[in-house]
């Protein structure tokens, strides 16, 4: 029988990878999405004719209900979340709703309408604040400096709860910062890529950076949502840390995509103190032994090889959208 998916989130960045690896597995695929005035479904676009799209939002507990009990799910990941950590600064109210108390909507809404589906809850590194060890394991204790951080604390602890209490197969994936060409430029490792290629094309002239020494555990979406979807495949639900394992600082990331486009790296970037983040999380870095040992999941891709992807896939859209306008101004 053909196992049926529900995806919260399908239009951000994991959303779209996810959908595309459970087509790949042959699940039938919904993807839960709110309503917008004008069309945010760009990363999905190429998926239309094979998804199902489903309104509701985690705001609505009535939504969430009746999009599980129309749909059915055997398995439901919990992808959406208002995600950035400086925006929860300026609206941490509103990130609570979302990404905290919109997972209690969630949980309660599995309980009731479909208890024996499986649960997967995008839980995050920043759970994790100012670490006392590093790297941090699932044991590490939660110490959020942030509020999404608490937010995703809230959600991860609701999560373990009600898989203690109701025995739902509910689990967290905590992820670290994972990246990919479909990343919105105002994440610091797509707008290095992004900025680098410009650069090289001659469309811009300066990419300017906060703390060049900020360290931080990178790897790819698609290896992430492998892991997502591995954690649901197990007998037993169980929290796992998604990571690299490995830290790389902003200077490498930067030398790494100015170096495969042949520049210098020094000639331009400014550094720009406004684009510190209020506060600095210490070292986040994944230990990933548990899911190495237990799932046998490990990052398919390096470092330098999801920089030079993501250098690659900027390069070429932006030189289609340069011959695009010039192909616009030959024509009028
Ligand atoms: P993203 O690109 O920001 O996507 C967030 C998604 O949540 C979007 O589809 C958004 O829909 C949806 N959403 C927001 N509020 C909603 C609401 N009230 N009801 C329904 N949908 C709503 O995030 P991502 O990078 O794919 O990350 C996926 C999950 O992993 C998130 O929970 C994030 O917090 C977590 N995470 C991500 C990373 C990372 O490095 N990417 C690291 C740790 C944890 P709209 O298109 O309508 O806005």
């Amino acid at each position: 029988m053909t196992k049926k998916a529900l995806i919260t989130g399908l239009t951000g960045q994991d959303g779209s990878y996810l959908a595309e690896l459970l087509l790949e597995k042959g699940y039938q695929v919904f993807g839960l999405v709110r309503r917008s005035s004008t069309s945010n479904l760009e990363r999905i676009s190429h998926l239309f004719d094979k998804i199902k799209i489903v309104s509701g939002d985690l705001l609505d507990q009535c939504s969430l209900m009746d999009v599980i009990t129309e749909t059915q799910p055997s398995e439901i990941y919990n992808l959406a979340s208002q995600s950035y950590v400086p925006l929860s600064w300026t609206q941490p109210a509103l990130t609570a709703e979302y990404t905290a108390i919109g997972v209690s909507r969630l949980l309660e809404s599995i309980r009731r309408c479909r208890p024996d589906a499986k649960f997967y809850q995008a839980s995050s590194s920043e759970v994790f604040g100012q670490p006392d060890e590093s790297p941090q394991s699932e044991r590490t204790a939660f110490r959020p400096r942030n509020p999404y951080g608490v937010a995703k604390a809230y959600a991860h602890w609701m999560t373990v709860n009600y898989r203690q209490q109701y025995n739902l197969y509910a689990c967290c994936g905590i992820t670290y910062t994972h990246e990919s060409p479909r990343r919105g430029t105002e994440f610091v490792f797509r707008k290095i890529t992004r900025t680098a290629a410009m650069i090289k094309l001659g469309l811009a002239k300066e990419l300017k950076l906060g703390n060049l020494d900020a360290r931080r555990d990178w790897c790819y979406a698609k290896d992430a949502v492998h892991a997502m979807w591995m954690m649901l495949q197990q007998e037993q639900p169980d929290d796992f840390i998604i990571a690299s394992g490995e830290t790389h600082s902003v200077r490498d990331l930067v030398e790494c995509a100015f170096n495969y486009v042949d520049l210098n790296w020094q000639d331009y970037v400014v550094v720009d103190p406004a684009f510190y983040r209020p506060d600095e999380p210490v070292q986040l870095v994944g230990c990933i032994y548990k899911i190495k040992a237990e799932l046998s999941w490990k990052p398919q891709y390096s470092f330098k090889q999801l920089v030079e992807l993501m250098v690659d896939h900027d390069l070429q859209e932006l030189r289609g959208k340069e011959s695009h306008v010039e192909g616009a101004l030959v024509s009028t």
